[in-house]
Formats: structure tokens, C-alpha cells, sequence
């Protein structure tokens, strides 16, 4: 774990919605799903995963919008510049991922797995970097 200064800070393009973390995120992973895909315009999409309790919203609770497919997790952005902030799953045991790339600096924790992999773009190779791979979700059996 690199040093940090607490509390993380982060928030969307325009400035509207700002978010503090209290203590650094236990893990992190990367998302191939297609979801994850139109959402972010990339490839994939890294998330942290915060400890319960340690991620608030501290400005702008107004300008946040999400979306809630039927079968999946929320997820939640700046209604007035689209910045995609964080997703949110009570149904999972990391509930919260922080996308990594709205953090004002270095959080310190490195994305260590790949999800749903089988979802992977085809137009950029899943890299091969030793990560361990799910073809689905990370919270179930590879
Ligand atoms: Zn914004
Ligand atoms: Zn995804």
C-alpha cells in the first residue's frame, strides 16, 4: 500500500458532486462487462471498493442521477456533466465501487482483478498482465 493522504477526495468534471473516503479502499478491480463498457466509452472500468461506511458524498447530492438495470447494481453520475461516479449493489459484499478515475490523486489501491472478462471488447485485447480473470462476475467462482 502506497502512503495516502486521508481523506481520498474525488468528484465529476464540472465540480457539482465531491465525495471524501475516509480510509484507503481494501480492493479494486477492473470491469469488462458491456454495461461497464457504454457507460465509461473504454474497455473496461476500473473500480475501488471502499470499507462500509467509509464513502460519503459531501457536496452536490442534488446533481446525482443513476441508472438501475433490472438485474444489476446502480449506477450513479453527475446529471449535469455525465462524470460516472460510483456504482452501488447492496447485494454484494464490496457495495460501493468509486470509479477510479474521478479520485483527485493517487488512492494507493491497484485494480487486482478482472471481471466478466467473457464480455471483453473486441477491439483491445483483455491485457496480460497476471491478474486473475472472471468470465463473470468476481463475486462468483471463476
Ligand atoms: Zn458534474
Ligand atoms: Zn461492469
Amino acid at each position: 500500500m502506497r502512503m495516502v493522504e486521508l481523506p481520498l477526495t474525488g468528484g465529476c468534471n464540472c465540480g457539482a458532486v465531491r465525495y471524501e473516503v475516509s480510509e484507503p479502499p481494501a480492493i479494486a478491480s477492473y470491469c469488462h462487462c458491456k454495461r461497464c463498457q457504454r457507460r465509461s466509452g473504454a474497455a473496461a472500468s476500473p473500480s475501488a471498493h471502499p470499507a462500509p461506511g467509509t464513502f460519503r458524498i459531501v457536496q452536490g447530492t442534488e446533481h446525482l442521477k443513476h441508472w438501475k438495470p433490472e438485474d444489476g447494481g446502480e449506477k450513479w453520475f453527475c446529471a449535469d456533466c455525465g462524470s460516472s461516479i460510483f456504482g452501488r449493489n447492496p447485494g454484494h459484499a464490496d457495495s460501493i465501487g468509486i470509479r477510479m478515475g474521478t479520485f483527485d490523486t493517487d488512492p494507493g489501491i491497484r485494480p487486482s482483478v478482472r471481471a466478466f472478462v467473457a464480455d471483453a471488447a473486441p477491439w483491445e485485447a483483455v491485457p496480460d498482465d497476471g491478474l486473475p480473470r472472471h468470465r463473470g462476475s468476481r463475486h462468483a467462482t471463476p
